[in-house]
């Protein structure tokens, strides 16, 4: 065959193959073995953006080496390094290399992992992964069950989809739903994917530990049951986002219990915490949830896009999702063998469970364990540093590897207005030198900054260089406001 004919068969010749994925893993194994060193963050305007990478519809063939040399070079460098040792920011992405050659695997197969009969290793494969992930959170490893999404989003939205057809069958037009105001915002967008109004959602506000209050949370229930509201769903947080503070997962479930209410627990953020012994604590009621999200592509250390909905019922899920279209009626097959098609929105699937499972394998769920505690103690370690230090300020204490603190020097009479700007600008200019990836959060209406620590990689060292530039920076923003005119 010559060139044409490959092309046009949408081929390459065994030796460029070989050629052109060697030197991928060659990139991809520099970037492992470089990325500590390099700067995390990446800044460019849609301008900039434009003029790097707009271009007219590709016609005709460009050689392969040139098109992975220009992503290479242009695209990849002007891309965030989340799972930089300094990217401390939103919720890091850490991944782990063996996932990453295992996706690898998953779409160089390009498995699958829809039905039963197209791949009924990986369908195993999946419920072998389930059934770990039900043994480590308590759940039911019989009856309960569960599936892989792409994140923590779409898993929050499968559970609430189940939830309304248990609870409410097709009338959910009095269905009113609870969760609190630090909750995560994907659940709002899947309660208005379900299709519900905003008169349907009651936001419950937080405690000083930024908890959901219980008592308010019993007198809203109450009300909407006296005006004839049919409630149906409590969303705790095992984890929020902004402070890692898990609701009382064990008072929430006894409410949901008298209430006759389904306990949706988001754990996307924090569940992976279970594996350590301060978080097991704290988790305390996990196991007594209807659904349970859980994000592997967070505190699990897998890459881009994984996450998991486990579920105490597999029936719900079935129950749920199983249409029957004539095209799929050959391949049904019995009862024990999972389609994951029927289990959530997805039909046609990535082989997902393949990193979770190699990576669990080869690494063991001990280094899983170390690494989470690791990250736990990392963020105590720091509210210590913060705490002797006379220039910071706690927000929010250490909590499953996230704390929330301030500049705040002793000795300065500084407004909120002040504070906020401050810190504010400690963040953007730490952003502009693009040493670390470090901005704020708004906890109480102040403006605060926000670490994360999921990274296994991140030291006390690195932790201590970000902290010594910030205090750099917010000297020169105090001496710019004490010079102000009074
Ligand atoms: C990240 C997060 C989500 C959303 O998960 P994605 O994987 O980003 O879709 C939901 N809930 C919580 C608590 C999270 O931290």
């Amino acid at each position: 065959m010559n060139k044409d004919d490959f092309n046009s068969k949408l081929s390459l010749p065994k030796e460029e193959m070989q050629r052109y994925g060697y030197k991928i893993i060659d990139h991809i194994v520099d970037h492992f073995e470089t990325q500590n060193s390099k700067k995390p963050v990446t800044i460019a305007s849609r301008e900039e953006m434009d003029s790097l990478l707009t271009e007219d519809l590709p016609d005709h063939p460009t050689p392969a080496n040139e098109v992975l040399d220009f992503i290479m070079d242009q695209v990849i460098p002007n891309s965030s390094i989340v799972s930089h040792p300094k990217s401390y920011s939103f919720v890091p992405g850490p991944s782990n290399y063996i996932s990453a050659m295992a996706d690898t695997i998953a779409t160089g197969f390009n498995i699958f992992s829809g039905g039963w009969a197209a791949s009924p290793a990986a369908a195993e494969l999946e419920i072998v992964v389930m059934n770990w992930l039900l043994k480590i959170f308590g759940f039911p490893t019989k009856m309960g069950g569960g599936i892989f999404t792409s994140g923590g989003s779409m898993a929050n939205l499968t559970a609430l989809v189940t939830a309304r057809r248990v609870k409410c069958g097709e009338d959910f037009s009095k269905a009113i739903i609870y969760l609190s105001d630090q909750a995560h915002s994907s659940n709002i967008k899947a309660i208005k994917v379900i299709g519900f109004k905003k008169e349907q959602i009651r936001l419950i506000p937080t405690d000083l530990e930024f908890k959901v209050s219980l008592n308010k949370l019993k007198n809203v229930i109450a009300k909407d049951r006296l005006e004839g509201f049919q409630p149906f769903c409590i969303i705790a947080s095992a984890g929020t986002t902004n402070t890692g503070t898990v609701d009382p997962l064990d008072e929430i479930a006894d409410i949901c219990q008298e209430e006759n209410l389904w306990m949706h627990v988001d754990g996307a953020y924090g569940g992976a915490a279970i594996l350590a012994n301060k978080g097991k604590k704290l988790l305390k009621g996990i196991e007594r949830a209807d659904s349970l999200t859980v994000d592997p592509h967070k505190w699990f250390f897998q890459p881009y896009e994984m996450g998991c909905l486990l579920v105490k019922d597999h029936n719900w899920l079935s129950g749920t999702f199983s249409e029957k279209p004539e095209y799929l009626r050959d391949i049904e097959g019995n009862e024990s063998e999972i389609n994951f098609y029927d289990h959530g929105i997805q039909l046609t699937r990535r082989f997902r469970a393949l990193k979770f499972y190699m990576s669990l394998k080869t690494f063991g769920l001990e280094s899983f364990r170390k690494a989470i505690q690791y990250n736990i103690d990392l963020a105590e370690q720091t509210e210590a540093l913060l705490r002797k230090s006379t220039y910071w300020e706690i927000t929010s204490p250490a909590t499953l590897a996230i704390i929330n603190f301030r500049y705040h020097p002793i000795g300065h009479q500084l407004s909120e207005e002040e504070l906020d700007r401050i810190n504010q600008n400690i963040s953007k200019k730490i952003v502009d030198s693009r040493e670390a990836i470090l901005v704020t959060t708004v906890l109480q209406g102040q403006i605060v900054l926000r670490m994360c620590l999921i990274n296994p990689r991140t030291t006390i060292d690195d932790i201590k260089s970000t902290l010594q530039q910030c205090e750099i920076y917010g000297k020169e923003e105090l001496a710019l406001i004490t010079k102000e005119p009074c």
